[in-house]
């Protein structure tokens, strides 16, 4: 008879360097859903993971067994290819709410489940509840229904998805695990595989605003998960974007819903438009499809298609997004070229307006964010406003100020201009 794996053992073999074999992985995931496996034992695994991480053989039996904790869902009724993206989280990140719609608009089907923002990065489904009536929480009969007639849902994935990933997550953020590469790149991946979709195109964020603030640690992730990805069958790529200053210009929730309606007219900031046209290019190519998304942009279908997508979960495209009570701005030190704006104090500056949460309870005000009024490259005065702050309460701003001490650096000349897209992954 097999002998039946004891968590004590399997947290001292991992510490001590020994891989997990795809056995004790099944079991060790299936235990920790049950609640057969304590939260304490589970963290001391994480942080032994932390330390000696996962090799490939074990990152496989370890996706895999997150998949199968819950349910995976079956879009073969879907009667267009399944593409969707994943990026790994940065600050204005609003791209999922252009892309998804206007890569429906060129023929393919988006089943987009994501999540809320934690901490300074924003979640896609916070930002398009500050559109009046929206709803992220979508049965899963209604979630293939919207799919199939509008060909994109944007909307929460229920309790029955990855349930293994729900708890390790959560557990992750409260003990200093959440940044190792085998945990992040399996806990996106098995979302992404339940999920159903057949292909997926990651978009891999790089700077000081992002997970992964250096290069080779990202490019390490990307390939990480595009080999999990051809393992269980999703045909995947990834793009790696910058993260050293906030994507467009705005950050929050209902300005960001706003901004990627204005890129949706033809009218957003280039470097949106550029990340959002080359992910869109990228998940056509995975589709099979043959179809220029920057014609889709330009002749109004991806804008329509949009409006049939809010509408379809409740939302009203036309009413009048929130606007906050209050607003002030942080003004140019000195007359010169904005040299740095930095992404990670922009993203805590708007959390601590009130745009993010610091616990998953927490709600979020749809009004709070900031404008970047002047970006990298630009010119501007000594006294003229770089950021707007909006926010509900006057007690907020002051906290948001001290997180943007030394954000904002104004040189004499203007920065190198970098690309928005840093590097592509493929198998
Ligand atoms: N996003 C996830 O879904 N999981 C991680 O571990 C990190 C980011």
């Amino acid at each position: 008879m097999t002998p039946v794996p004891d968590a004590v053992e399997l947290i001292r073999a991992k510490r001590d360097g020994r891989a997990l074999t795809g056995t004790e992985i099944s079991w060790l995931i299936s235990a920790y859903t049950d609640g057969a496996i304590a939260d304490e034992q589970m963290s001391a695994m994480a942080m032994a993971i932390y330390f000696r991480g996962l090799d490939p053989a074990e990152l496989r039996a370890w996706t895999a067994a997150m998949v199968s904790s819950g349910e995976r869902l079956d879009l073969s009724g879907v009667p267009l290819p399944t593409v969707d993206k994943h990026s790994t989280g940065g600050v204005g990140d609003k791209v999922s709410l252009v892309l998804a719609p206007l890569v429906a608009s060129c023929g393919a089907a988006v089943p987009h489940l994501s999540g809320r923002g934690l901490g300074h990065t924003g979640g896609t489904l916070d930002k398009l509840e500050s559109i009046p009536g929206w709803r992220a929480m979508l049965p899963a009969a209604e979630m293939t229904a919207v799919l199939a007639d509008t060909g994109c849902v944007i909307c929460t994935a229920g309790p029955g998805l990855a349930p293994a990933d729900r708890k390790l997550y959560a557990l992750r953020d409260v003990t200093g695990t959440v940044e190792s590469i085998p945990l992040i790149a399996s806990s996106i991946m098995s979302k992404k595989i339940a999920e159903g979709t057949a292909a997926l195109v990651l978009d891999v964020k790089v700077g000081s605003g992002a997970f992964m603030q250096q290069m080779a640690d990202a490019r390490e992730l990307a390939q990480t998960m595009v080999r999990l990805g051809a393992e269980q069958g999703v045909r995947t790529i990834a793009l790696l974007t910058g993260m050293d200053t906030p994507l467009g210009r705005a950050v929050g929730n209902a300005v960001e819903v706003a901004e990627a309606v204005a890129v949706l007219r033809g009218k957003g900031p280039p470097d949106l438009t550029e990340v959002t046209l080359a992910l869109a290019r990228e998940m056509l190519l995975l589709a099979g499809l043959d179809a220029d998304p920057a014609a889709a942009l330009a002749d109004g279908r991806a804008m329509a298609r949009y409006r049939r997508m809010i509408a379809a979960q409740g939302g009203d495209p036309d009413a009048p997004l929130p606007q906050a009570a209050r607003t002030e701005v942080v003004t140019a030190e000195a007359a010169g070229f904005v040299h740095r704006l930095d992404a990670r104090a922009v993203g805590v500056a708007a959390w601590r307006l009130g745009a993010g949460r610091a616990r998953k309870e927490d709600p979020v005000s749809a009004a709070a964010g900031i404008i970047c009024l002047a970006k990298p490259g630009e010119r501007v005065e000594r006294g003229q406003p770089v950021l707007e702050l909006r926010g509900d309460h006057d007690g907020r701003f002051s906290r948001a100020r001290a997180a943007l001490a030394g954000a904002i650096e104004i040189a004499a000349r203007p920065p190198a201009v970098r690309p928005s897209v840093l590097g592509r992954t493929g198998l």
